[in-house]
């Protein structure tokens, strides 16, 4: 390992590859390096994700960083003919007459910005899903946990799934092809700050002296400090255990987060995966029902659904996670007394349906307003907290971070489409409050 570097990128999820991917397409004489503790990219939360996409939003912001991401993905896989897994199945919100209110004038924003939405009526819904309870009567049980009827539907074309291995399996090779390495099995254990002028006395830096981040003290194939003119960090929900020494707020906070695969083959749940209507692929999109934000989505390939639930209060947040994930584990009671019930209200073929599966990883929530952010501090680039959507933003924020590197006030998206640098830092920061949440 070459202990100088231009850039070290710490992460190698996808925020730290689609950063290293568009620091090095733009600045290809640079050396850059990406570490990572774990054994290969996207072995943290990116490998544990959902990977769901959508452009569905009420906070511009939001929907620019996700268009802008999916318009590339669809690039990558339909032009550049890489497979990353990606189906546009479309995402489907169910709701009752009182949510289908509330939703109208975020509704409305999106369509005036261009987001395609198609709304079905409660009729509608029953001829594309004839399985589908839509009231309830006098059902005691659905009483009891108050779910709501479905009045409506609300289907986002633009929105689905993609693989996200694949998809840092793609950043990575550009980024090896393009003359990038990575330092697998490598802990980042600091940030070395030191002056930038170094005058060899005992106690530097003083507060008089500039000090920017030296390098990155390292722990794996070799125990050594790495030196760099920029560090990118991109560390996820691991990322105060590296600020917080140096006195700089990272703003994430974890929260745990679970999935639970069931298996549709040989099931009723057969039919109801490659429902007709919806898509040109012919299958379910990802269906959110009005309760609770429980969700599932179609994974055809291993003809399963992978189930998941809003789990926002009564849900501890976590300062400084564990390394290993596996300390994180889904709870099978949590799966048959909390989500179940509600699936199963709406959707009886679920009825017996049998647990392949389950996992659970850390969203990373910045605690401000849950939009991600990207700033610089001298020479030291943070990017994180996406509070649950950060493979869907990627590419943006990847784009975003090398803007930062080259100090530009705007960054270009992919598809021409400019973006305020500054509008992710915290000093001037500057983004719509998403209200159009799962
Ligand atoms: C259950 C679940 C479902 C989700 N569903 C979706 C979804 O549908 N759509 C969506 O867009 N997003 C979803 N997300 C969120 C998404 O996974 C994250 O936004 C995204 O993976 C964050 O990427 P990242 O690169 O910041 O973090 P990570 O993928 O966690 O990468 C951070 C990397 O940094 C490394 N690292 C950290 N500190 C150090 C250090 N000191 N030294 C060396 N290496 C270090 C870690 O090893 C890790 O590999 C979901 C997340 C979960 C858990």
């Amino acid at each position: 390992m070459q202990a100088r570097y231009d850039i070290i990128v710490v992460g190698a999820g996808i925020m730290g590859v689609a950063s290293a991917y568009h620091l090095k397409k733009n600045n290809p004489s640079k050396r850059i390096l990406v570490v990572d503790r774990f054994g290969a990219p996207g072995q943290g939360n990116t490998g544990r994700s959902n990977a769901m996409f959508r452009n569905t939003f009420s906070s511009t912001d939001n929907q620019t960083l996700s268009n802008s991401s999916i318009d590339f993905y669809t690039d990558v896989q339909d032009v550049q003919k890489v497979d990353i897994g990606l189906q546009k199945i479309g995402y489907l919100w169910l709701m009752d007459e009182a949510q289908l209110s509330r939703s109208e004038p975020f509704l409305v924003g999106m369509e005036k910005n261009g987001i395609e939405l198609i709304r079905h009526g409660r009729e509608d819904l029953r001829r594309l899903l004839p399985g589908m309870v839509t009231e309830f009567g006098s059902n005691e049980e659905a009483a009891l946990m108050g779910l709501p009827p479905v009045d409506g539907g609300i289907f986002g074309p633009k929105c689905g799934r993609l693989d996200p291995d694949k998809l840092v399996r793609f950043y990575a090779n550009e980024f090896i092809k393009a003359g990038g390495a990575f330092a697998f099995n490598t802990e980042a254990r600091a940030l070395a700050v030191g002056p930038s002028k170094r005058l060899g006395i005992e106690g530097e830096p003083f507060v008089w002296q500039d000090v920017s981040v030296e390098g990155v003290s390292v722990r794996g194939a070799t125990n050594e400090m790495l030196q760099a003119e920029t560090v990118v960090l991109a560390g996820g929900a691991w990322e105060n255990e590296l600020l917080e020494p140096i006195g700089i707020d990272g703003h994430v906070k974890a929260k745990k987060r679970q999935l639970f695969s069931i298996q549709a083959k040989g099931t009723k749940l057969e039919s109801l995966l490659h429902a007709v209507g919806f898509n040109p692929l012919g299958l379910l999109p990802l269906v959110i029902l009005p309760k609770a934000g429980v969700h599932f989505k179609p994974v055809s390939e291993e003809n399963d659904f992978w189930v998941a639930c809003e789990d926002e209060v009564n849900r501890q947040f976590i300062d400084l996670p564990e390394h290993d994930l596996e300390r994180y584990q889904a709870e099978r009671e949590y799966y048959e007394k909390s989500v179940y019930p509600i699936l199963v209200s709406y959707f009886p073929d679920f009825k017996d349906s049998r647990i392949k599966a389950m996992w659970a990883g850390l969203y990373s929530y910045n605690t401000l307003d849950n939009l991600p952010f990207a700033f610089r501090e001298r020479n030291l680039i943070v990017v994180g907290g996406d509070s649950g959507s950060g493979i869907m933003k990627g590419d943006s924020l990847g784009r975003i971070v090398d803007s930062l590197y080259r100090e530009e006030d705007e960054a270009l998206l992919y598809g021409e489409v400019p973006y305020r640098t500054s509008k992710l830092g915290f000093k001037r920061r500057d983004v719509e409050r998403e209200e159009w949440v799962i």
